[in-house]
């Protein structure tokens, strides 16, 4: 059986809860984030919420995160939001610095910031990185490292800390041209998508559709975009989350930073209500262009045009010995106001010209009469053979520590039989251990196949424990289903005699035998994930249990 078809009595998600965190989040001092262009309200509270407003908190959450900082004080007055802890009314909610300030070098004068996020490292780096890839675009960097935000009620376990660990990628492409190489493997994936209509509707009801359609309508802005999307939906469910429990919402107007074109956060439904794990964004040029305007290095793609492009330009051209002559200072004030001037506004000027004369006004209200000595405006041809541009920016942003969060709550059950003891159903690819290897005896005939099986799964790059305690085969198998080991072998005495081994999975208790090289060829294959039990089921036959050493 494979583990989707488990019953796992996993808790439910429960309205109590779904309640709790609706007065979480109505009731605090309502001090309000602001990053990267957006106010989030960080809230708390344990005031019981009558059933009948339940809807209207419903349609109020659906657009929390819409809401802009008068606003949200607007709220906490219409719903006499109070701190939890005194019953006092709270203040307007005000702006503060989301990241954490420092000083840097012996005396403390060069004030310094903690980073929020990997991400500028990866801007800083861009040039080289660019240089790589032979000054071509798209490529992408990737890192994982530690962000520290100054939040200001860290709770939650890992899901809300000060300093956390962050993976991101920065995959930069052509603003004109956002298709990925690779959308077509992924076309047909389909994600249960949150849009930004539905919420400011007042709604949190999520259409399942395939990301390749939800691009062909607009809803996802770009293939890379909707390429990224499908792939964190792929790894979440390949590590684990559980993907009834697993939407993509897009960031509503007022919550996208002012310079992204879209943004969708993969949020995984846990017991303190659904999260954000992975943020996804197209940024547009957004940080390259600042990072290059602060530090004036041109953070450019050059590329060459398979065609140039030719372009015929009216050009002003001054006669700079009679113009310097006849307005000395004020030569430089005329040539910007003709420098100026758009190509209506030239075609008018040479008009005039070929009249007899002409007159510029500057913005203090001079008037400079020009005459066709001084200046003449001509058409001239221009030959463009490179493209010059800022690349745009997608970006792929996961917090590891709640994405582990969620997945130990996903992962976690217990059998119908065995409520006491729990079973953590990790997937083979991030479980600690991937094999458990049982000894039936501790007699020493057993050492020498213990040795040889755990040498062979090193050799197959598995990593695997013994576990020969003195207690019941039983015990240590639920023990090590608690921990999330995937898969048993147990040596016994018919393994003695015949090299015969079981291989048992964790998650149906299903057990299967066979000669002990068979067997760890079947496990590798397992934790390597080319096979999933199903396959392995008709590999191997079932182990009855009444196994003779004869
Ligand atoms: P953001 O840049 O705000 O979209 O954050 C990117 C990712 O970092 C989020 O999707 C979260 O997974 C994670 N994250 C943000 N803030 C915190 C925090 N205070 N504690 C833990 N993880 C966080």
């Amino acid at each position: 059986m494979a583990n989707n078809q488990v019953n796992k009595t996993a808790r439910p998600f429960d309205k109590s809860r779904f309640e709790a965190l609706l007065n979480r989040r109505f009731f605090y001092a309502p001090a309000f984030e602001i990053y990267g262009g957006r106010a989030i309200l960080r809230t708390t509270s344990r005031t019981a919420v009558p059933d009948e407003v339940v809807v209207e908190y419903e349609t109020i959450l659906a657009q929390l995160d819409n809401y802009s900082g008068p606003e949200l004080g607007e709220l906490c007055r219409k719903y006499d939001i109070r701190n939890p802890d005194t019953d006092n009314e709270v203040s307007e909610p005000q702006q503060f610095n989301l990241m954490f300030a420092s000083s840097i070098g012996p005396t403390g004068q060069h004030p310094g910031f903690l980073r929020p996020e990997t991400a500028q490292g990866h801007f800083l780096n861009f040039s080289r990185l660019l240089e790589f890839n032979d000054g071509r675009i798209p490529f992408a960097s990737a890192q994982i490292g530690r962000s520290f935000r100054n939040e200001i009620s860290p709770r939650a376990g890992l899901l809300r800390v000060r300093e956390f660990t962050m993976a991101e990628i920065e995959h930069y492409v052509d603003p004109e041209d956002k298709r990925h190489e690779r959308f077509s493997e992924v076309r047909d994936v389909e994600l249960d998508l949150l849009d930004r209509h539905t919420q400011t509707a007042g709604s949190t009801k999520v259409t399942r559709m395939k990301i390749g359609d939800a691009v062909d309508k607009d809803i996802v802005a770009n293939e890379t975009l909707g390429y990224f999307l499908a792939r964190i939906h792929q790894f979440l469910l390949k590590i684990g989350i559980d993907r009834t429990r697993l939407r993509f919402r897009q960031h509503m107007a007022n919550e996208m930073a002012h310079y992204a074109m879209d943004c969708w956060d993969a949020e995984i439904q846990n017991s303190y209500g659904w999260t954000e794990c992975v943020g996804c964004a197209d940024r547009a040029a957004y940080d390259l262009s600042v990072h290059s305007a602060k530090t004036g290095h041109p953070l450019v793609v050059r590329q060459a045009l398979k065609e140039p492009i030719i372009t015929e330009k009216l050009v002003a051209e001054f006669n700079k010995k009679t113009f310097g002559k006849t307005f000395g200072k004020d030569s430089a004030v005329i040539q910007n106001i003709v420098g100026g001037m758009d190509q209506a506004l030239l075609a008018k000027l040479q008009g005039e010209l070929a009249q007899g004369s002409t007159t510029v006004t500057s913005s203090d209200g001079r008037e400079f009469k020009l005459t066709p000595d001084l200046l003449t405006i001509e058409k001239k041809t221009f030959k463009q053979s490179i493209r010059e541009f800022t690349p745009n920016v997608i970006e792929p942003s996961f917090g590891l520590g709640r994405i582990l969060y969620a997945l130990l709550e996903h992962s976690f059950w217990s059998r119908e039989q065995d409520v006491e003891r729990g079973v953590l159903s990790l997937p083979a690819v991030v479980a600690p251990t991937k094999v458990l290897i049982v000894p039936l005896s501790a007699k020493p005939e057993f050492d020498p196949l213990v040795k040889e099986v755990s040498a062979k799964l090193r050799k197959a790059g598995i990593f695997s424990r013994v576990d020969d305690s003195n207690t019941s085969i039983g015990k240590r198998y639920a023990r090590n289903d608690e921990l999330g080991t995937p898969y048993g072998l147990t040596l016994d005495f018919a393994s003695v005699a015949k090299r015969t081994m079981t291989l048992r999975e964790r998650d149906t208790t299903g057990q299967l035998i066979g000669d002990i090289d068979e067997v760890i060829g079947v496990v590798t294959e397992l934790v390597n994930g080319t096979i999933d039990w199903a396959e392995a089921c008709l590999r191997l036959p079932a182990y009855d249990s009444v196994q003779s050493v004869e």
